[in-house]
């Protein structure tokens, strides 16, 4: 059992993704058309959100919306960005990219998202030591494995310390979310494109036309330039499989919600943490005592796990001017976590191999 199975995922709508990809090359019409268009006003009603701009995969959905803040002057570059420790390190490379510092935060032990007390007591300290936040201008909470970070909450706080925010929301499809969010529609996210993808939703007008400007070369009209802007678009082909797929994506997440219940309520075991039940579960992340050995046991048993992530962003090459900074939470998940499959294709018996795959672990000894 492969972790996650594409073909069977998409086998679904085999036949109406050849027939809107044959309209598409019939159309002789790639870029700027009607599937893109009509994807955008879809996504957005999705997500009851007033604009949707389609982008060419979730890390330019991320960079695009900070370069538009820094375009409109509302964050400067030098500016820090209160990110989580814990989460995949595009959520992190789009703020460096823009010249602007990310700050990461550890994780809430029980949801693995962004600890709100965390964010709090980081804010707290700056004032108790400098009288002010310095140069904190926004956040940028990730919705990781599907899970909601507490948005009430931080919310709340941006109020009150006039913080910009934006939520990656990568791995989250589905889930309600409302303010400005970048999505990817990578493959193998809940709703995945035959290839990348990503767009922003917003009810901030002015941000949308920014954004919109800033990923067609900074032009609203041909060869008048207005931002250093960059290329960064959906293609047809992309939007109308999306199309075709959002149509199913409620359903493709209950059947993900009803494979992790199953998990949930019949995996029982002291060596074993699963997780919170209210999520869409892009990914089913369980933490073991053993990760390695329990990967090992299932991977002998035909079972494919993934670890998401095997090293936090903290712990990077790329950022190794964090080497001293220490995240307990973000460190322990990256130790203990491992991803069961959990996908829409996956049948009952797939689901009961996986659950006696792990109860059968402990029960040799
Ligand atoms: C997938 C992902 C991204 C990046 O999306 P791409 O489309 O691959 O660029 C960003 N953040 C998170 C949390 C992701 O999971």
């Amino acid at each position: 059992m492969n972790y996650l199975d594409l073909h069977a995922i998409n086998a679904p709508y085999e036949p109406q993704i050849k027939q809107a990809l044959l309209d598409v090359v019939d159309s002789g019409w790639y870029l700027f058309g009607k599937q893109v268009c009509e994807f955008e006003k879809e996504w957005a009603a999705y997500n009851e959100a007033k604009h949707c701009v389609a982008c060419a995969n979730g890390l330019d959905a991320l960079r695009l919306v900070m370069k538009a803040w820094i375009e409109m002057g509302l964050i400067n570059e030098g500016d820090e960005v209160i990110v989580p420790a814990n989460t995949y390190i595009a959520t992190i490379l789009a703020v460096s990219d823009n010249g602007l510092c990310p700050l990461p935060v550890d994780a809430d032990p029980l949801s693995y998202v962004i600890s709100v007390d965390k964010v709090k007591a980081l804010l707290n300290e700056r004032i108790a030591k400098q009288g002010n936040i310095g140069r904190i201008r926004a956040i940028l909470p990730v919705h990781l494995y599907g899970t909601l970070c507490d948005m009430k909450a931080l919310a709340e706080i941006a109020e009150s310390h006039n913080l910009l925010m934006l939520q990656d929301c990568a791995q989250c499809h589905g889930q309600q979310v409302s303010g400005t969010c970048a999505w990817s529609f990578y493959p193998g996210k809940n709703l995945g494109a035959l290839g990348d993808a990503g767009a922003i939703t917003t009810d901030d007008e002015a941000l949308a036309e920014t954004i919109r400007r800033i990923a067609f070369y900074g032009s609203s009209r041909k060869y008048i330039h207005q931002y250093k802007g960059l290329n960064s678009r959906m293609d047809e082909m992309q939007a109308a499989v999306l199309r075709i797929k959002l149509k199913d994506l409620d359903r493709c997440n209950r059947r993900r919600q009803e494979i992790a219940m199953r998990y949930i309520n019949e995996i029982s075991n002291p060596h074993v943490v699963l997780p919170q039940p209210d999520s869409v579960f892009h990914i089913f992340p369980l933490l073991c005592d053993d990760r390695d050995a329990l990967q090992k046991h299932l991977l002998s048993l035909g079972i494919q796990t993934q670890i998401h992530y095997p090293i936090p962003p903290h712990r990077q090459e790329a950022y190794k001017e964090w080497a001293d900074l220490h995240f307990p939470v973000a460190e322990h998940i990256s130790e203990h976590e491992l991803s069961l499959p959990c996908h829409p294709a996956m049948s009952d018996e797939d689901v009961q191999t996986v659950i006696e795959g792990v109860m059968g672990m402990w029960n040799e000894e």
